[in-house]
């Protein structure tokens, strides 16, 4: 393998999507379609087992396969690993992660490591790693994003999606809205520092954040088409970081601002609430239309200052001032990092703190 020659450009992709409502009744021919059989592991957590683990199962079951069910707690590098040992000796061939983010990373890392497939089968669409090569996990000290592989299917049952708590698609659409400033993140990185960029995943990834902010008046969690219109946009962020071959396209300083918040708040908000949040602060600081960023999550629902994220102003002054150490080798707008004072000024005029 070459895959770590640097002029060879490895880009890895799901080969079936399908979404809709009781797009879960496909389980069996979307495996089918992609060759999957034998024993397979459907991974899920407490909640998600009931609300689509165990019908997965079931159908899984009656297509002649050998499934079981394992539950995760949490993502994080002991769940990888014990994932990966009841894989080991279940003798599976592939995975079915049924679940939001937790079960998703974990299953990505877990299925990576024993080196089969697996598919994403998510119950919530609260953030972009539906559909992506990247996981997020915890190593006992910090969630950092490690490197896994796509999924190589996904079903998106849009009915299961649009009956999940409103709060976790608002979420996915703050997610993709902070592809805006991780773009501009990631030209500056260009100019500045000769980092690789690709045009086609910045515009995709553009177009992505656009379509959400355009449509964020009339976006409703709980109707299946706004679920439609979540679920490929957030498919698309993936693929944008598919073509870009990192996650440049849609991780830049607003990621480093909600990873920071992570560490540094008593009770952290949902990824995508907090990187929306983050949004409207970076793009100020692009000089970019910060306020069409503010309008458009209020319009959504989603949160757009401290309080409603429920952390305290003292908490985003901290996130924002050690955001720049936060994978500091990746160059963005925070590189020269904040003074307490440039904090408060950036946090006070996007109305953030008050
Ligand atoms: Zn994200």
């Amino acid at each position: 393998m070459n895959e770590g020659r640097s002029d060879l450009h490895w880009m890895e992709f799901p080969r079936e999507v399908v979404m809709g409502h009781d797009a879960l009744l496909n389980v069996d021919d979307v495996c089918k379609k992609l060759k999957l059989g034998g024993s397979a592991a459907v991974v899920s957590d407490n909640t998600t087992r009931k609300i689509a683990g165990e019908k997965v199962y079931e159908i899984m079951c009656d297509g002649g396969y050998e499934p079981f069910i394992i539950e995760i707690s949490e993502a994080s590098d002991s769940e990888v690993s014990r994932l990966g040992s009841e894989g080991l000796s279940n003798n599976v061939s592939f995975m079915a992660a049924v679940g939001g983010g937790t079960v998703i990373d974990t299953a990505k890392v877990a299925s990576k490591n024993m080196g089969i497939p697996f598919i994403s089968i998510p119950t919530a669409a609260s953030h972009d790693g539906i559909a992506s090569s990247r996981a997020s996990i915890h190593n006992g000290r910090q969630t950092t994003s490690v490197p896994a592989s796509a999924p190589v299917g996904v079903i998106a049952d849009t009915g299961i999606i649009a009956s999940s708590p409103k709060r976790l698609t608002i979420s996915g659409c703050g997610d993709i809205i902070s592809n805006y400033t991780a773009v501009m993140d990631w030209q500056l990185a260009r100019q500045k520092f000769g980092v690789p960029y690709s045009e086609y995943a910045a515009a995709l990834s553009t177009m992505t954040a656009e379509m959400i902010i355009k449509a964020s008046d009339s976006i409703k969690p709980d109707n299946e088409e706004s679920v439609r219109i979540v679920i490929k946009a957030l498919v698309s962020s993936g693929v944008a970081m598919s073509i870009a071959g990192t996650s440049h396209p849609a991780s830049g300083s607003e990621h480093k601002f909600s990873h920071a918040l992570d560490m540094v708040a008593e009770k952290p908000a949902l990824h995508g609430e907090q990187c929306g949040v983050g949004t409207i602060m970076m793009m100020y600081l692009h000089r970019g239309d910060w306020e069409l960023i503010r309008d458009s999550l209020k319009n959504l629902g989603a949160p757009t200052n401290a309080s409603k994220l429920g952390v305290s102003d003292e908490e985003v002054i901290q996130a924002l001032i050690m955001a720049n150490k936060i994978r500091p080798e990746r160059h963005t707008i925070l590189d020269n990092g904040f003074s307490r004072k440039a904090a408060e000024h950036l946090a006070v005029e996007t109305g953030v703190i008050r």
